[in-house]
């Protein structure tokens, strides 16, 4: 790999991720059915049968801007994705990095880290590392002194905002005669180092969970928007502001399988705005005039980022190597490939 290799003018940047097969995985005859053979593809090996009985493989071929291996660590994946963006961040961009993907992909680990780790630099995600790097920027000429930092954190469950920041407290998402959306009453902290900033996500994750049996239980259901906002001093109002979204389990936009009438709202609603989500991503790929983000929560608050010049989209779509997850895979590979496809 080589490093300084900045996503040159790419406005959408999509790449996959791989991450290990487990020992879990290994013990139920899961086989790895991946590979990266170079920087850009990823192949599927798919293990068939002919109408004769013969196996065979089928070998599906995907390329995309970069693909990240088992081996790489976080610090890898942030160099070629958020890492270029930061930079636009301070020229007042509004960039937005999307982990997507199945539930148990690696979605969390990409953004939050390794939380099994309690060694914090080995345990740091693109939440850490992005924050990591807008205090270096800010704290260099010319930037010194110019700006403040804030952030917000919030989760979107069916229509619905909570505020991560603020115990789940429900938030309104209100269109002004402007067509200025604003989620209203969110709470926006004040943060001058890398620690606080971590130490407010670490809360908010758990405040995220509470009352849950696990973690990907409740996760795997809702959408989490961490922003850190950029304020010039002098005129106290927006420069730029990095979203990064962890993104609701895939899979449950497709479990159509179930009777539970709950558990198909939900399905339909993280459908939905999946869906709406690829439309505005090809909508601002070919600078289309209409970006169609009122079809969805998740795009509507988030509709800054989508309009105007300065708009810049990474989506890591997170890929599981067992042979179980396949059609899972194929399907995050299918909705990766159709973001860019103009
Ligand atoms: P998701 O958020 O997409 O549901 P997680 O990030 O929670 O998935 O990952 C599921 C499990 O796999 C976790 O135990 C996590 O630590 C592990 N994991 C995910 N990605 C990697 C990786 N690249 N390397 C090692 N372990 C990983
Ligand atoms: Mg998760």
């Amino acid at each position: 790999l080589t490093i300084n290799d900045p996503q040159k003018d790419l406005k959408i940047c999509v790449c996959i991720r791989k991450r290990p097969i487990t020992k879990k995985e290994l013990n139920k005859k899961d086989i790895d059915v991946l590979t990266i053979p170079n920087k850009d593809h990823v192949i599927v090996h798919l293990p068939k049968v002919k109408v004769d009985l013969t196996k065979y493989i089928d070998n599906q071929k995907f390329r995309f801007d970069y693909t990240f291996r088992e081996s790489c660590n976080n610090d890898i994946v942030y160099h070629f994705t958020a890492k270029p963006l930061v930079q636009l961040l301070f020229l007042g961009y509004s960039p937005m990095v999307f982990a997507y993907g199945q539930t148990g992909a690696g979605k969390t680990f990409t953004m939050g880290g390794d939380l099994s780790q309690r060694d914090v630099d080995f345990s740091k995600g693109i939440y850490a590392l992005t924050a990591n790097d807008i205090f270096i920027h800010l704290n260099k000429p010319p930037n010194k002194g110019q700006y403040n930092v804030y952030c917000t954190f919030f989760e979107i469950y069916c229509t619905k905002v909570f505020d991560l920041f603020n115990e789940k407290k429900r938030l309104r998402v209100l269109e002004d005669h402007k067509n200025l959306v604003q989620v209203v009453g969110k709470k926006e902290e004040h943060v001058e180092t890398v620690d606080q900033v971590m130490a407010l996500i670490r809360r908010g994750m758990s405040v995220r969970t509470s009352g849950t049996t696990s973690a990907n239980e409740h996760s795997s259901r809702s959408h989490a928007i961490f922003q850190m906002t950029l304020k010039k001093k002098t005129a106290n109002k927006e420069y730029g502001k990095i979203s990064l979204i962890d993104l609701a389990g895939s899979e449950r936009g497709r479990d159509t399988q179930t009777t539970d009438k709950i558990t198909l709202m939900e399905g339909a609603q993280i459908n939905k705005s999946l869906l709406t989500l690829k439309e505005c991503i090809r909508s601002l790929g070919r600078n289309a005039e209409h970006i169609p983000f009122r079809g969805s929560t998740l795009t509507k608050v988030l509709r800054d980022s989508f309009i105007g010049e300065k708009s810049k989209v990474c989506m890591i779509a997170m890929i599981s190597p067992g042979s179980s997850d396949v059609e899972h895979t194929l399907n995050t590979l299918r909705y990766a490939d159709r973001v860019k496809e103009l």
